[in-house]
């Protein structure tokens, strides 16, 4: 799809600003332009289309409906395919969007400072078509409770690992597994999508018990393949921390399937740990003692005081991609970074960085001090039969 074919909704409580706008979109050729002049009336407008369009641009400073929570509603419904949003404000505040949407799996391209010129806009509106497509915000490809549940009873849920490198000497020390769903048709369903179904169907345990078998599974056939014994990372959710038993059923898991709890380690977000901290104190207490590893997952994008964090036996902590991915040119992120190396030193506790893409990113890293990297710069989440080669190649491609 070229530029001009993109549809554009602008939201914009500014008469003035509004028309400028439109005629700049329209001189790089667009066609299919929609407006708002403010986030009430973009709602109504978004849900009236037949289709989600392209791209909304949004004002994030508008009187009654700011643009923060009129994303929030976008990101909810479905009503877009991708935002921008257009402000001359706090670098701090696109973050904060960003976190939101990706909850929803709503792709956020970036920021335009005003004032708009043709250039920023062609800029923004290119990453569109650069950025990949997230399935599943696409009505064509929605999946729906009866097809989750066939999945789920058929396997088609299993899952990708992606390997964890050492800063200090680059070798690869532990993989994280993450969920996948292969549509019939070959196209894939997000975890952003399909995990949110899981948990609100009652389905959680069943996954997080499918992918510990499969990661035990998949462990003995490295080790016999020749591999040195891989940490092995699994996602739980909120919804798995519902009573003290969750331990002992991971851990009879494990013991079946001939894993030591040592070399697992349970992934818990942020925000999930602190939305029922008291609940679930005890069961990851319990974990602990059991021998695995705790990490607090997409760390920074949540709210935990120090204190929460010291009272929970964690072992790890994962930076956010969103704090990884530019650091070495946004001191912002750079200065969140340090502070949560910081702070995981003084907890004792391991550091992975998040989205390890670029080798500026690494370089930057592995100068303040973290210990692991997980990222498409080492390898994409492969199938665990592609494991062993895409270990080989990251040796390779090192010197
Ligand atoms: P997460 O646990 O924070 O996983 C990291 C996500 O970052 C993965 O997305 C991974 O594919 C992606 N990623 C890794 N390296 C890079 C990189 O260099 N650049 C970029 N842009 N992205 C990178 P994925 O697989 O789409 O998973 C999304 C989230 O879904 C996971 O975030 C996790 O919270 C959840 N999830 C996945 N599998 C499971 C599961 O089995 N159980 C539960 N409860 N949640 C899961
Ligand atoms: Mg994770
Ligand atoms: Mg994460």
């Amino acid at each position: 799809m070229s530029l001009s074919e993109l549809q554009v909704l602008l939201v914009e409580d500014h008469g003035f600003q509004r028309r400028l706008g439109l005629r700049l979109l329209a001189d790089l050729g667009l066609t299919r332009l929609l407006e708002a002049a403010d986030g009430f009336q973009g709602l109504e407008l978004l849900r009236s289309l037949p289709q989600p369009p392209d791209v909304v641009l949004v004002d994030l400073d508008m009187p009654g409906m700011d643009g923060v929570e009129f994303i929030g509603h976008v990101a909810q419904e479905h009503l877009a395919r991708s935002i921008a949003v257009v402000s001359a404000m706090d670098p701090a505040l696109l973050h904060t969007v960003q976190v939101m949407a990706k909850a929803s799996g709503l792709r956020v391209l970036g920021a335009v400072e005003k004032p708009l010129s043709p250039g920023k806009l062609t800029h923004i509106l290119s990453l569109y078509e650069s950025s990949p497509v997230v399935v599943g915000n696409d009505d064509a490809v929605a999946v729906d409770f009866e097809q989750l549940r066939a999945a789920m009873a058929n396997n088609e849920i299993f899952p990708h690992f992606q390997p964890q490198a050492e800063f200090a000497n680059g070798k690869i020390v532990g993989v994280e597994a993450l969920a996948r769903w292969r549509l019939a048709d070959g196209r894939m369903v997000p975890p952003s999508v399909f995990i949110p179904m899981v948990e609100s169907g009652g389905m959680i345990e069943a996954l997080t018990n499918h992918m510990l078998i499969e990661s035990c599974r998949w462990s003995r056939k490295w080790r016999e393949a020749g591999l040195e014994q891989l940490r092995i990372s699994v996602n739980v959710s909120a919804h798995n921390l519902s009573g003290p038993e969750v331990a002992d059923r991971y851990e009879a898991i494990l013991r079946e399937h001939g894993l030591a709890p040592e070399f697992v380690i349970l992934e818990i977000t942020e925000s999930s740990v602190m939305s029922d901290t008291a609940r679930g104190l005890g069961l990851l207490a319990r974990l602990r003692l059991k021998g695995f590893g705790l990490s607090v997952d997409d760390f920074g994008t949540g709210y935990s005081s120090l204190t929460q964090l010291s009272q929970i036996p964690f072992t790890e902590l994962k930076i956010d991609q969103g704090f990884v991915g530019g650091a070495p040119d946004q001191p912002r992120k750079r200065a969140v970074i340090e502070t949560s190396l910081d702070l995981a030193r003084k907890l004792d506790l391991s550091v992975v960085a998040e989205g390890v893409e670029t080798m500026e990113e690494w370089q930057l890293l592995a100068q303040l001090g973290c210990d692991y990297a997980q990222g498409y710069l080492i390898s994409q989440p492969v199938p665990g039969e592609m494991l062993p080669d895409a270990i080989l190649r990251w040796r390779n491609t090192r010197h």
